[in-house]
């Protein structure tokens, strides 16, 4: 059976149509089961019907024709009760309906199983046969495990517009919505840009070309140096290969022939394709037809053909300039995008980056926040290889994502980006005010940095200081670690940039999401696994160079401050605190200066801190509360996974539980506490974090004027009765929408979410 799936799988996985890989479903299915009807049903959106799409035993000319409503026939009642439902003679159920264009009167038996995605019945998978009979467990599962991975197919599909209207497919260059998570909020116009990982064919992109001959030529040159690489491979293989083992990498040579690959790819040049893409369109239409072959050992060639592809692409790549033209309000686009890619990129002309996974707190969505680049993460259903080039509207305040929009919709966009720059226009006014509620209470507000642009931003919007300087930003920039004195420039900037204010520099926080590109951490679970301070205590050699550049950064400056990520146990901070008393004797005797030990603090980000904290704090200076790692771990959801991040949500009530117990616990032992999690530039948030008590609350740059607009309308006792009112419900969603509708009532609307008016001005959807 597992055989059958797998070949189901990749045969699906590599059909060009949604219709073909159906087909491909209910021939296999029909033939894997030896039953005489498969058919598959999918909703048509705009009808509301379970259209009969596909199907091995039933009349074909009633496909595309027969359909169901939502809770007609049995299909219906599949997609109602989102379960299979099994039955030996279906004729007796009260929900049968006879279709007579489908000729199914002689069947019997019936298996039919939802095929679902992300919680929603996208149609129905169905065996029938004429012998009355229950279908057996074994076939159950195997249909539901099906249904599964198919799923995602239907779902892509359903995206690219193909399932609104099954009786006509639509266009894919039509307008199309496509929802994901907010990872910085904002609005963009522009045109798509796809990033792909070198040498990943999959994800190479069509793209237009008109200069056909230079294409040509590129791939000639791509061609005849994979086939010097196959004759090196072949000459190396001579002592070890048997001659006939060895005419393997003969047919490899001759695959690369005019008359083979090479002139399948040359063709789709000429039809208008760039070389990449023509490549990976061959590769593809390989891959379906070997996996059509129920022979193994030719199945097993298409690992072949794939790795003469990938050996391709990478000549091909090579000859690619490696920079992009990047025209202005370029869209970044991609299934990952990796925070080094984002930087090199010219920011200037990113307008907006959109990734099929993710979530708001990756570290890509928090460094694109400190830029202000609007963001949506997690679009899973955005069909990136075919958008290079795409019209886009990208509206983070709404986590969607338009292609190809229409002309009303770009004309209501345009006035909306004109309305937020007035609004961000308006902000300017509170540059210069301090940070204080209405009853005159102050809050500290700081800033959280990794990159010098953030740095003028930061001081310009009235930043009172850094309360976190992500220090492995700098580290993510480079091919190698950065040099002690490399290292000392860096933060000596930051420090003078903001003296006499305090920086707070945290020590290298890598592993988890955020791998160096020459220190790579491969874990099969990386959240728990190596990372933060675990890894710099086992390289001190590492840690001491770091405490080093940062002493001899603060000489004259005495505004630094030292902060350990991801702190589980009190050994840690003995460890560092001797590491750094170190580093401290070693560039004082260097130096001959007196440099003050400076404040040392805790993040604190792992739950079990919390059970311990007087201990752990009591070590240090200062605490500040890393709540996207807190809410990560506390709520047990990967912070990176938008399949999951429904579930992340800092108004949990045991998060925010867990911060009032925090805060209360600091200020029982006089530890002063900030937090510097991405919540503090939540406004809903920041009202919660600001009644409970924290000392300080560290932000994005791009946040802080809206953070202190929203603290000098809000008082603090109207905070302290919402934060009763929160701390009393049990449901992250409620919390939420009572604080979005106060801040709606406080004339804050604005700020939360510019492009959804609650009153007035409807968007077009
Ligand atoms: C946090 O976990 O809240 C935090 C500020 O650190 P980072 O997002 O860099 O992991
Ligand atoms: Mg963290």
């Amino acid at each position: 059976m597992l055989d059958i799936l797998r070949k189901i799988v990749q045969e699906v996985d590599s059909a060009p149509t949604l219709l073909t890989a159906l087909d491909v479903i209910v021939v296999n299915v029909q033939e894997a089961l030896s039953t005489e009807v498969c058919s598959i049903y999918l909703l048509d959106e705009r009808s509301n019907r379970y259209v009969l799409m596909a199907t091995r035993g039933l009349n074909p000319d009633a496909v595309g024709v027969v359909s169901l409503g939502l809770s007609e026939g049995l299909v219906g009642l599949v997609g109602q009760r989102e379960e299979l439902i099994n039955l030996e003679e279906a004729s007796a159920h009260p929900k049968y309906r006879y279709l007579p264009e489908t000729g199914e009167e002689r069947y019997g038996s019936f298996l039919g199983v939802p095929i679902m995605h992300r919680r929603k019945v996208l149609g129905v998978l169905v065996v029938q046969q004429q012998e009355k009979r229950r279908f057996g467990e074994a076939e159950e599962a195997f249909l539901v495990t099906l249904s599964a991975q198919i799923s995602g197919v239907v779902a892509h599909a359903r995206a690219l517009g193909q399932l609104d209207n099954l009786h006509a497919p639509k266009n894919i260059n039509s307008p199309r919505i496509f929802h994901g998570v907010a990872g910085a909020s904002g609005i963009a116009m522009g045109r798509a840009v796809v990033i792909y990982p070198p040498a990943d064919i999959d994800s190479v992109p069509d793209r237009g070309v008109e200069d056909i001959d230079s294409e040509l030529a590129q791939l000639n040159q791509a061609l005849n140096a994979v086939r010097a690489e196959m004759q090196m491979l072949g000459n190396k293989m001579t002592a070890s290969l048997m001659p006939e083992e060895r005419a393997l990498f003969d047919v490899y040579l001759s695959m690369l022939d005019d008359n083979a690959l090479g002139g399948e790819i040359a063709d789709k040049i000429r039809s208008g394709n760039w070389a990449q893409g023509a490549l990976r369109a061959v590769i593809d239409e390989h891959m379906q037809s070997f996996a059509a072959m129920d022979d193994p050992y030719l199945r097993e060639r298409m690992a072949d053909v794939r790795d003469l592809g990938r050996r391709i692409l990478a000549h091909l790549q090579k000859q690619a300039s490696t920079t992009r033209d990047y025209s202005e309000n370029s869209i970044l686009i991609g299934d990952e995008i990796s925070t080094a890619t984002l930087v090199e990129t010219p920011l200037e002309s990113i307008a907006a980056i959109v990734t099929t996974t993710g979530a708001a707190n990756s570290h890509m969505a928090i460094v694109a926040r400190a830029l202000g680049i609007p963001t949506v993460v997690g679009v899973a259903e955005l069909p990136v290889s075919s958008l290079d080039d795409a019209e886009m509207i990208v509206d983070a305040y709404q986590s969607r994502v338009y292609v190809h929009p229409s002309r009303e919709l770009r004309k209501r966009y345009k006035e909306i980006i004109r309305e937020e720059r007035q609004l961000v226009a308006g902000l300017d006014a509170y540059r210069d005010l301090p940070a204080e509620t209405p009853d005159g209470h102050k809050v500290v507000l700081y800033v959280n940095t990794g990159l010098m642009a953030d740095v003028a931003r930061a001081r310009d919007r009235g930043a009172e200081g850094v309360g976190l300087y992500r220090s492995e930003i700098p580290f993510m920039l480079r091919d190698r670690f950065p040099s002690e004195e490399e290292q000392r420039t860096i933060y000596r900037q930051q420090l003078t940039a903001f003296e006499p204010r305090p920086v707070t520099m945290r020590t290298l926080d890598i592993g988890g999401d955020k791998d160096l590109p020459y220190f790579p951490i491969n874990e099969v679970n990386p959240a728990l696994g190596w990372r933060g301070i675990r890894i710099t205590l086992d390289h001190p050699e590492i840690f001491l160079v770091q405490m080093r550049a940062m002493l001899k950064a603060s000489i004259g400056l005495n505004n630094l401050q030292i902060m350990l990520p991801m702190v589980s146990s009190v050994f840690e901070i003995e460890e560092a605190q001797h590491l750094i008393h170190r580093a401290l004797t070693e560039v004082q005797e260097e130096e001959k200066a007196e440099i003050p030990m400076p404040k040392l603090g805790i993040m604190i980000e792992v739950p079990a801190v919390l059970l311990q904290i007087r201990e752990l704090a009591g070590m240090v200076d200062f605490v500040s509360v890393g709540s996207n790692d807190l809410t990560q771990y506390l709520l047990a959801v990967d912070r990176n996974n938008s399949r999951v991040a429904d579930l992340y949500t800092s108004y949990h009530p045991a998060v925010l539980r867990a911060l009032q117990y925090i805060v209360n616990e600091c200020h029982a032992i006089d530890k002063p506490v900030g937090i510097c999690g991405e919540m503090a530039g939540d406004p809903g948030t920041a009202i919660l974090l600001m009644a409970m008590g924290f000392d300080s609350l560290s932000m994005s740059a791009s946040n802080l004027l809206k953070i202190r607009k929203v603290v000098r309308t809000v008082p603090l006792a109207t905070g302290k009765r919402l934060l009763a009112q929160a701390l009393g419900v049990d449901n992250a969603a409620v919390i939420r929408s009572m604080m979005e509708l106060e801040l709606n009532n406080m004339g804050l609307w604005d700020i939360v979410r510019p492009t959804q008016r609650p009153v007035g001005g409807k968007l077009p959807s």
